[in-house]
């Protein structure tokens, strides 16, 4: 690779007030060189792998079930076969906290690396939406002479075509997490006008997937992304970035013979200021003004630099992963405040999380509210209390229920007395009713402990509290019928 003539979007640039942003207001486009280094190999390896992956998924099935499916319609999440509801609210909740810790503990030891080489959106970004650029319109200078150009050239109908197209099929696969690969395959062969919702989503996911890699590009990182805002808090001295070794670097010069003496009065670093490192970043920053909050540890500009050093027979890293205490001269340290809480309280979340999920019962038994008094006084003086019960099946096979008051022989259970058979994964709300004398009921109610279990071993009892006149004492004698 080249030394590049001064980057046209370093933020010193004259006119330029950030690095997308023109004096007048305007946006400055940034068009990246790709520099080719060992860690851009290594990020297309992972990208593809990524990508593989994440065409993949919707297709793989566990226990029956996708590996990932977020059904919103259904309020399910489907996970390597485990399906979660809304009545998961425990597992979900450590679920998402375990996430968030994983985040913040990666991030205080690595710094950007999720956004570099596993982020959505660098990942189609950079492996996909680029090259096919390159590919129709040519480099950066070629796309920049379009760019200038009045009138659209054919070219650039071309890559905005393929480009729609894309993200069509990206957009696609990205629905399927959704609705299911057989919905989606549903939607994709037949009109637009058997499921208008559906085309209506699909739709406005590729316009989105259009928008956002044909055009807004980078500002998703720098403006809308609220990961990158958090870095300031979620990094410390010690955390590794990518960042400019100013201490041999600098004073940067151009490369170059000079006598022995000019090179005595006016020593140089290895910065040659050829502006390859600022040529080359997707967020267009100059690393050596220091660590940014537009950063995206992305890498490009390690593999710029190194390209450079390798020509001038110079050592590599003048860029490179390090942290700024390393950089400072300080020791690198492992352990540090957040490096200790993180991992402790991930430990106990974490444990939290497996506990809840080893235990997790095949069925959830809710008590509900009466919306109505609760009961009625029959014609021969005996009081029927109605309890409503939802009784979810959390299995991916049929179950048969069975609803029972435990110890109370002064109810007779009129209903249910026979089983109830419940789908795989479904609800339903039983009703139970039953009958006592009016002096069961002590101020109006009685309470009393329900048994339910199906027929693969799930039993629960939960508590609840029938309803009846106001006029009872509670000694009742015991129904005739007695519970079943
Ligand atoms: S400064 Fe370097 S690592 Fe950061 S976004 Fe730019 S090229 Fe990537
Ligand atoms: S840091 Fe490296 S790539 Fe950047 S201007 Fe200096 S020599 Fe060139």
């Amino acid at each position: 690779m080249s030394p590049n003539p001064p980057a046209p979007h370093a933020a010193s640039a004259p006119g330029r007030v950030l690095p997308t942003l023109n004096a007048d207001g305007s946006r400055f486009v940034i068009r990246p060189r790709v520099a080719k280094g060992r860690f851009w190999k290594r990020r297309a390896f992972v990208a593809y792998g990524l990508i593989a992956l994440f065409f993949a998924l919707p297709f793989v099935s566990i226990n029956g079930r996708p590996a990932l499916l977020i059904d919103l319609g259904a309020a399910e999440l489907s996970v390597l076969g485990l399906v979660f509801r809304p009545s998961d609210g425990a597992v979900l909740m450590l679920f998402g906290l375990t996430i968030v810790l994983t985040v913040f503990l990666v991030t205080a030891l690595f710094g950007r690396v999720w956004c570099g080489w596993a982020c959505p959106q660098t990942v189609y970004l950079e492996w996909v939406y680029r090259p096919i650029e390159r590919l129709i319109e040519g480099g950066p200078e070629r796309v920049r002479a379009l760019d200038a150009q009045k009138g659209i050239a054919p070219r650039r109908v071309l890559k905005y075509a393929t480009f729609a197209a894309l993200s069509i099929v990206v957009g696609n696969v990205f629905l399927a997490y959704f609705v299911g690969v057989e919905r989606l395959g549903e939607w994709v062969t037949s009109s637009p006008l058997e499921h208008p919702g559906g085309f209506l989503v699909m739709a406005a996911v590729s316009a989105l997937m259009m928008f956002d890699f044909g055009w807004f590009r980078e500002q998703t990182c720098i403006v809308a992304c609220p990961y990158g805002r958090l870095q300031t808090v979620l990094i410390d001295r010690q955390s590794t970035i990518v960042a400019y070794d100013a201490g041999r670097g600098e004073p940067r010069g151009k490369a170059g013979k000079r006598s022995a003496a000019l090179a005595v009065v006016e020593p140089r670093g290895d910065c040659v200021d050829c502006n390859a490192c600022v040529a080359t970043c997707p967020t267009g920053i100059d690393i050596r003004n220091g660590l940014q909050m537009e950063c995206v540890s992305c890498t490009q500009c390690i593999d710029a630099c190194d390209a450079i050093m390798d020509k001038l027979k110079r050592p590599r890293g003048l860029i490179r992963y390090t942290s700024k205490d390393i950089l400072a001269g300080k020791p690198k340290k492992i352990l540090r405040p957040r490096t200790m809480v993180y991992p402790a309280l991930l430990a106990i979340v974490g444990g939290l999380l497996f506990w809840q999920l080893r235990d997790r019962p095949a069925a959830e038994v809710w008590v509900l509210r009466n919306t109505g008094a609760g009961f009625a006084v029959l014609g021969d003086g005996r009081v029927s209390s109605q309890l409503p019960l939802r009784v979810e099946n959390r299995t991916e096979a049929p179950r048969t229920y069975t609803v029972e008051l435990v110890d109370a022989p002064m109810f007779e259970q009129a209903s249910p007395r026979a089983p109830i058979e419940l789908a795989p994964r479904g609800t339903t709300v039983i009703t139970l009713v039953t009958l006592a004398a009016p002096d069961v009921f002590v101020h109006g109610e009685r309470k009393v402990q329900i048994r339910v279990r199906d027929d693969a071993g799930f039993e629960k009892v939960v508590g609840a509290t029938l309803m009846g006149p106001e006029t009872g004492n509670g000694n009742g004698a015991a129904a005739p019928g007695g519970a079943p």
